[in-house]
């Protein structure tokens, strides 16, 4: 077997993997650092745009590049997949056996899709109406399905319980196919249901008022504490149990000829085994210095990361700055920063033409970047949703530049009682 070592060893090089990588190489090409991202894909997906393509408003072939092409120049490429950590001894063991020493570790190996969660989805997703935004193997099923729709038929939403990534994202595949329906002239004949394992529609309270607001406008009929367990594909039914209130454990049988399903997701496997997983299985760092809580070498990001933040690539982008300069004040023996603020944000497509850009950090406090009222419905949002936060991702992020407008801390609800 192999072995190598590394100073700087990355975990995944997905979204928050090649920030940090190229961020590294920014700020301290002056201290050739050895950089390794350890990454089994050849491909790399700019996931928040599969809504875009689940609505057939944006092709999937501009949502992938090759990950070779996004290594940045200088970091090697390790291809493979990590089983094992040992951080006692700096050390992680591949799949293939062969072993990678360092002497700093980032973790951010994203979240696992679990089809196998949900009896009966592995073996129908992708065909008979099944469909999902959530891989790029079956979300140009998503607009397939929305197209066949017809007068009489039934739509089915789900949404499993936390962790998943972005959390607005289940909802806003339900906005946009209400909004093509009524522009079909054929909403008022189609009935559509968003069934979400969550007592409330966001996590965020100053959000979720207005989003209560949007899905009755669109005729949504939402039903909270409904959680997909079975799907019985030849007969079309999918089974809900209900999670809280005076029906909690019943079970209820609903008919679709579509069903978009946000497949139960949680930290990969060969995390959660790991000593560096908390008990949920995530990374278990500090919430504002992404720190690993016992090994101090250790850092941990993105939607892997035990922090409470809600799982986006926006959260990276603020995210990864601070983990790259912590690890420069460890390598200048300095004292880490606790910079991190939470800050996340999820672009909510309400409809073609239309996002409601929520944007938050620790404790639901909403924090807008653009000086406008953040609760209203607006074109701006879709153009920024559509075409600058891709170019953002591909030509700024993964390039390792950090300078973005502030978001704003100070903002109150103008809604709030008096303090
Ligand atoms: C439908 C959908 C809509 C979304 N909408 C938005 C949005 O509007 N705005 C937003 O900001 N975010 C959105 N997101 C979330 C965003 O895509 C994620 O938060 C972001 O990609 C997470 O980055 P990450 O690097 O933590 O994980 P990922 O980008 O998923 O990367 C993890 C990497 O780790 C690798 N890996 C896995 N196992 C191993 C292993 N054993 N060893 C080594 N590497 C491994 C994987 O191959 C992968 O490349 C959306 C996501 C989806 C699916």
């Amino acid at each position: 077997m192999a072995h190598a070592h590394h100073q700087i060893v990355i975990v995944g090089g997905g979204a928050a993997g090649i920030t940090v990588a190229a961020s590294l190489q920014r700020h301290a090409h002056d201290l050739a650092l050895d950089i390794a991202i350890i990454e089994p894909s050849s491909a790399h997906w700019y996931q928040p745009a599969f809504t875009l393509v689940g609505a057939g408003s944006y092709k999937l072939q501009n949502l992938r590049k090759d990950e070779a092409d996004l290594i940045p120049e200088g970091v090697t490429w390790i291809q493979g997949a990590v089983a094992t950590f040992a951080p006692e001894s700096n050390s992680v063991t591949l799949a293939s056996g062969n072993t990678v020493t360092y002497d700093y570790l980032v973790v951010c190996p994203g979240l696992q899709l679990n089809w196998a969660a949900v009896k009966g989805l592995d073996a129908f997703i992708g065909r008979g109406g099944v469909c999902s935004n959530y891989a790029p193997e079956f979300v140009e099923y998503t607009w397939e399905c929305i197209q066949k729709l017809k007068p009489g038929m039934k739509a089915l939403f789900t949404q499993p319980p936390m962790p998943i990534k972005c959390p607005g994202a289940p909802q806003k595949a339900v906005y946009m196919v209400a909004d093509y329906l009524t522009k079909s002239g054929i909403r008022q004949h189609v009935d559509v249901k968003f069934l979400t394992q969550t007592p409330a529609i966001f996590g965020v309270p100053f959000y979720a008022k207005e989003l209560v607001k949007i899905a009755a406008a669109h005729h949504i009929d939402v039903r909270y504490s409904h959680n997909l367990v079975e799907i019985d594909g030849v007969a079309k039914k999918a089974t809900f149990e209900i999670v809280a209130g005076d029906k909690q454990g019943q079970r209820i049988t609903l008919d679709y000829d579509m069903i978009h399903v946000t497949p139960p997701q949680s930290a990969p496997d060969f995390l959660k085994a790991s000593p560096l997983a908390n008990a949920g299985g995530m990374v278990d760092v500090h919430a504002n210095s992404l720190q690993h809580v016992k090994y101090k070498n250790v850092f941990g990001l993105g939607d892997a990361a035990s922090t409470a933040n809600s799982k986006t690539a926006a959260a990276i982008r603020k995210q990864a700055p601070v983990v790259v300069r912590n690890l420069l004040h460890l390598i200048h023996k300095g004292a880490v920063e606790e910079a991190y603020d939470g800050y996340a944000s999820c672009p909510l497509t309400t409809g073609y033409g239309r996002v409601l850009m929520a944007e938050f950090i620790y404790g639901g406090k909403p924090t807008p970047t653009l000086p406008l009222d953040p609760r209203k419905e607006r074109l701006v949002n879709w153009t920024i949703k559509k075409y600058g936060l891709p170019a953002l991702y591909w030509d700024y992020m993964l390039k390792g530049y950090e300078s973005f407008p502030k978001h704003d801390t100070t903002y109150v609800d103008p809604a709030a009682p008096p303090a």
